[in-house]
Order: structure tokens, then sequence, then C-alpha cells
């Protein structure tokens, strides 16, 4: 039996809140998962999963106080009416289960929610435009509307505590309402809403009032505040009023739940933004209130967890993204098994699910969203169904991760990879500028594996069909990837481009991340439109490469916007001197010249360019699959159970695929599983209501 290292004792001291008393130190912040007021058996199971997993305070994403703040697409949770009380009782029940508190963060959208479900007018403390570019406006709220405002935030406060929830928040930034309540800039009242500060501060401060004496006998009052006000580089913090405004409200609340102004830092991804990013910014608070504090940073190490205590900074470790890609990260530091600990990479998957409106995913941690449909349970996984031995091809995300949940329910596993190392993309990923966190999906796979008696891996074991067949294994699984395209076909160019070359002087990702780089002005030509073509340009770009980057997209990075990392993007190229050309699609390259059609009139225009790299799909290398399929046509003895491609090899897709792939695989073999229905779904029935 592990113990825990007493160095980290303080993190599991109880920690009082007002009326109610957290069991650590862990506090899991209101995060968006997809589901919101849309899958309420979904959330609770996945909140309920954290409290197991051992957080001490467990919160909802942003809940709406009233229809008026209505954020579809993006799902939010809502304390509208009795049946929300109900969907909600279902998370606090389980949060209690488990000794957590369980917070609801209540909210009032503003000029950013466009109330498209609802269809009411959205109201703030100034005529607006929405705030998310949308062709609505918001109305100016007069002093009706805020006694309006006020006894909805009272019942939504009055519902969260009838629904069992412990902390109940006053959320005062992300630029909603309240936020441009507080900034002189969006607040230009002349009535004692506006002005001075303290008139400014007053809604928050009668909010936080208003819940206090509405539920503040039973449950504690939080109160979410930005500590600066924007802009200024990174690091160099514009604290300006906001100070003050803490110190003017530092003892009305029973807890600070702190952020900053720029969401790309708060929860920027790990290629541009460290662990502990925040600590600049509001170091101070806790010098100006007695009240305990938290706050966020991406931290996954316990050391780095406990120097935020001892210095002063927190009082509790608030996480997001952490206790999504490990639910059981407490856990796990309680009971000395920290190199368990599945860090978070800083990927940004899991944001992506509220930018599309889809249930929260994880590169990390395949089971996020799936603990209620799918019975996925992150740390617990059914024993083997058969003694079989199962030979998987390929140690990439795929085959790591197959292979880790095969060997954890107890399968003899035999792991081949050609390489001499494992970790296939991610490997030579996690070598590309400001990837390097990325690494962590092949170290928190291979150390998994390197403890299991019953996986063996074969290095430098590239393997073909005869071998693949002779090892006699009952199930085989291909996880042997996939590779770039270098003929300029896409999602824009339907078939190979015709005039395109010479070979030598055209790159893909691949060539690039085996060290086979280009010499002189290269074109990047982006029809991927995330990551890999911008890690690209940095890299030729910091070796003194000149680079143009095109895409057919009217700009840069356009799918990575849902992972909130567009704008950082665009900054470092430009800062880069990278030429960006948009809506342009690659047409023609003769080995000087590059031609490119305007996306909206097909008007050609050449650029000079000595090499181009291409980043536009990849083809699944799954000729080894076909080829052991060929060769067991007609076959009837000496059959394998079954032979199944996963990850790139089925279909290539982002890392995240390839883990909950792998995940999958594992969990289904021996299982009985409907496929025309292999989920719960969680639906609103006409039963419900
Ligand atoms: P995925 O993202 O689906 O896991 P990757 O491309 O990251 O795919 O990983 C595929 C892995 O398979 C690589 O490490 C590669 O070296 C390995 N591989 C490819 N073909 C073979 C083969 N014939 N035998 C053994 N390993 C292979
Ligand atoms: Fe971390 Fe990426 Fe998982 Fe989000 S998706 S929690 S950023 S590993």
């Amino acid at each position: 039996m592990h113990k825990r290292d007493p160095r980290y004792d303080i993190l599991f001291e109880p920690v009082q809140i007002g009326p109610v008393t957290a069991k650590n130190r862990f506090y899991q912040v209101p995060h968006c998962t997809g589901l919101g007021w849309l899958r309420p058996r979904m959330v609770a199971e996945l909140r309920g999963m954290k409290a197991e997993g051992g957080w001490g305070v467990v919160c909802t994403e942003y809940c709406s106080i009233h229809p008026r703040s209505d954020d579809l697409p993006h799902p939010y949770a809502s304390l509208w009416d009795d049946g929300d009380v109900r969907a909600h009782a279902l998370m606090t029940e389980k949060v209690h289960e488990h000794g957590g508190l369980a917070g609801a963060e209540l909210w009032v959208g503003g000029s950013r929610s466009t109330n498209l479900f609802t269809r009411e007018v959205a109201m703030d403390v100034n005529h607006l435009p929405n705030a998310v570019g949308f062709p609505y406006q918001a109305r100016r709220m007069d002093k009706n509307d805020i006694r309006e405002v006020r006894r909805w935030h009272r019942n939504a406060a009055l519902r969260a505590k009838q629904a069992g929830f412990d902390i109940v928040y006053v959320y005062a930034t992300h630029h909603y309402m309240l936020a441009h309540f507080l900034n002189a800039k969006t607040n230009t009242r002349s009535d004692e809403y506006g002005g001075s500060l303290e008139n400014r501060v007053r809604l928050v401060r009668e909010l936080i009032e208003d819940t206090k004496d509405a539920v503040g006998d039973s449950c504690a009052v939080a109160v979410r505040f930005s500590a600066d006000e924007g802009g200024g580089d990174d690091d160099q913090p514009i604290i300006g009023e906001h100070r003050d405004m803490i110190e003017m409200l530092a003892e009305l609340p029973d807890l600070w739940d702190i952020n900053i102004k720029d969401y790309s830092r708060e929860m920027g991804v790990s290629r541009f933004i460290r662990e502990g990013s925040p600590e600049t910014y509001m170091s101070y608070v806790k010098s100006v209130t007695s009240k305990p504090v938290v706050t966020v940073g991406r931290f996954t190490s316990p050391d780095t967890m406990v120097s935020q205590i001892k210095r002063g900074i927190v009082d509790f470790i608030g996480a997001a993204r952490p206790s999504i890609a490990d639910p059981f990260l407490p856990k796990k530091i309680e009971q000395g098994r920290i190199d368990e600990i599945r860090e978070c990479i800083g990927c940004n998957i899991c944001y992506t699910g509220d930018s599309t409106g889809t249930p929260i995913r994880c590169t990390q941690n395949p089971t996020m969203s799936e603990e209620w449909r799918l019975g996925w349970h992150p740390e617990k996984i059914e024993s083997k169904g058969s003694d079989s031995t199962v030979l998987v091809i390929g140690g990439g995300p795929a085959g790591l991760e197959a292979t880790r949940a095969l060997g954890h329910r107890g399968y003899q596993v035999l792991l081949a990879e050609a390489e001499h190392t494992l970790g296939g993309r991610v490997s030579r990923e996690s070598e590309l500028p400001g990837l390097g966190e990325w690494a962590r999906v092949r170290n928190y796979r291979v150390h998994q594996i390197q403890q299991m008696p019953n996986v063996d891996v074969y290095f430098d074991n590239r393997m073909d069909a005869e071998h693949v067949l002779a090892i006699e294994a009952e199930h085989i699984v291909f996880a042997t990837g996939a590779r770039w395209l270098a003929d300029g076909r896409g999602l824009y160019n339907k078939r190979p481009l015709e005039d395109f070359g010479p070979a030598e002087q055209v790159f893909t990702p691949d060539d690039i991340m085996a060290g086979r780089l280009p010499q002189g002005p290269t074109l990047i030509y982006d029809d991927d439109h995330y990551y890999m073509a911008n890690v690209i340009a940095e890299l030729l770009r910091d070796k003194g490469v000149p680079v143009t980057l095109v895409t057919p997209e009217v700009m840069l990075s356009s799918w990575g916007d849902n992972a909130g990392e567009q704008g950082r993007i665009q900054r470092r190229m430009m800062e880069l001197d990278v030429n960006i050309i948009t809506s342009h699609g690659l047409v023609a390259f003769d080995g000087g010249q590059a031609q490119l059609e305007c996306a909206y009139t097909g008007e050609l225009k050449n650029v000079a360019a000595e090499a181009v790299v291409t980043v536009t799909m990849r083809v699944p290398n799954s000729e080894l699959f076909h080829e052991v399929e060929d060769m067991l046509e007609g076959e009837t003895e000496h059959r394998p159970l079954s032979i199944t491609r996963i990850g790139d090899c089925e279909a290539p897709s982002i890392i995240a695929g390839a883990v909950y792939s792998g995940h999958r695989y594992a969990r289904e073999l021996d299982t009985e599983v409907d496929r025309d229905n292999r989920m719960k779904y969680d639906r609103v029935f006409f039963d419900d209501v």
C-alpha cells in the first residue's frame, strides 16, 4: 500500500468557506462540458466522478438564472425551474456521496448571450453590440430591469440551494454582464450604477448581499472576479481598478475565485502558456482579503501546488483541465501514486466541446463524457473476458492506449513497434516548437505498461503480413497510423495536382518531423486548418527560412479557434514575419513559382517559392491490414478471432481520436456490444416531463 508523502499533507487540510467546509484544497472550478442542461445525466455522472476522484469542491458550468441568458449553441447549465432543480440534484447527490461540496455558478450573459434558443432580448449595462459578433444588440437596462435581474438571481440562488448546492456564485467576470457594469469603458451610466467605482461595483455588491440573504445560512457565496483589467503584454499585468474593487468587496463573499482578463492566457494552450501563469496577475489578492482564494493554473505537479499554498498565493488549488485529464488526481496524490497522474497536456481539445456545442472530450482521458452513456470509469475497467492473446501493431497513441487498457484488463498483450521508441506521432509532434508537453500522452502510457508483467513490447520490429500471422495471436490490432500526402490533395483540391514538382522540393509534415527540411523561401500550404502548418512555419522561421503561409480559409488556423488558440497563433505568425495569404488555394508549383487561386473569384497569382510544404490530408497506413485480410481470405482453420484497425490507421484524426479509439477497442474486446446502439442517449423523453 502506497503512503502519502507528508510534504503534501497541506493539500489535504480542510478549509472553511463561510458556513461550509471543504474536506481538502482540491477545487474543481466551474468549467464547460458541452453538456449543460442538454445532457443532465451525463454531466451529473461526470461531476460525480470528480468527487469520487477526491476533489473537495466540484462546480457546475455557467448556469443561467433566467431565459434572458441563453447561450446556445454553447450548452450552458440553467436554474430556471423545478425541472432544472431535479436535474442538478442528480449532480449534487453524487458529489455529496463522495464527501465533496457542490458549487453552482449563477450566470447573467448580457451582450454575450444572443438568446437564439429563447428569443428573448438580451440586456446589459448599456446598448451594446452582441459581443460574439451576431447581428443583434443588447438593450440598456433601466432601474426596473436591474431590480428584475436581482430577483431572478435571488430565485436562482434559492433553486440552487433546493438542488443541494453548497456554494453559490456571483459571476462577475469573463466579459459577461456584470463585468460590463464594472468596466468604465462599457459602463457610461449616469445613475447610481455608473460613474464612480463605488457605483459600478454596486450591482455586484447587491447580488452578493442578495445571495447571502437568500441562501447564506447554509450555502457559501463565492465571487468569480478578474484580478486585472486586461491589456498589457504577457506577464505585464495592468491591475488598474480591479485591486480597488476587490478591496472594496474584500470581506463580503465567503470565497474569491480569481481569474484574469485574458482568456487565451488563463486557459491558454501549453504551446504558449506554462503551468501557474495567473500567479503574476493575482498574487496580491490574498493580501487584501481574509477570505479563501482559489485560482487556476493547469497545476499537475503537487510540488507546485504546495508551493502555491505555502507562499500564500491561494488557499485552494483550482483546476478545470487537470481535473478533466485526471479526475483522480487528488486521490493519486493522497495515496502516494504521483507517477500515475495522467497530466493534462494543454491542448484544449476539452474546450472545443463547448465551442462546437458537443460533449467534452479529452486527449489524455478517453472516458471524459462517457461515464454515464457508456459506463466508462477513468480508473476501473472490466477484467478480461477470455485468455486470448492480443497482438497490437504500432505504438502510437492508439496502440499505446489499447495496450495499456488491455493490459489493465489482464490480457496477454504483445506490442510490436517498428521504431526504437514508442509514441508514434505524439513523439514526433512533441519535438515541434512549443508542443513538448504533448509527450505526456506517451509518457503516462509507457509508464503504466512498464508495470504490467502481461505486456511485452518489441521495439525495432516492423511487422509484415507473414510475421503478423506467424505469432498466432487470437486478436490482431492494427494501429499503424497514417502519413501526410505530398500531392496537394485535400479539402480544397479534390484531386492530386498535375503540375506539382519537382518532388525533392515538395515536403510534408512527415519529412519535416523526420528532419528533411527545405532550403530557401518556402510556401506552406495549410488545408488542414489546425496547428500543424503554423507550427512548421514557426520551426522554419526559427531556422531563418523565409515563409509564406497560404490557406483557402478566411483566417489562419480556423479550427484552432475552437481551442481558443487562433489569436495567439495569428500573433505568433505575425511576430515571426510570416507572409500570410488567406482565401487562396494552391494549384501548381514548378520549383520556382507557386500558383495560387483566389477561393472566391478563381483569379490566379504567382508567389516565388523554392519549396512547398503541403499540410492537407493524411492517408491511413492500412496496407498491412489489407494484406493480412487478403491472406486470411478463405482460411478457415488458422484464423485469428478478430483483426481490427484502430486510430489513424482506420481514419486519421486528432490525437484524442486515436486515444479514444484504442481505449474503445480495449473496453469492448470480448464484450457484447450492440453495434447499432452502443450507448445510452441522454435525451429528454416525454415521460420525463
Ligand atoms: P495513431 O495516432 O493511430 O496511434 P501513429 O502514427 O501515431 O498512429 O502511430 C503508428 C505507429 O505504428 C508508429 O509508431 C509506427 O512506427 C508504427 N508502425 C507502423 N507500421 C508498423 C509495422 N508494420 N509494424 C510495427 N509498427 C508499425
Ligand atoms: Fe488537458 Fe487537452 Fe485533456 Fe483539455 S483535452 S484536459 S487540455 S489534455
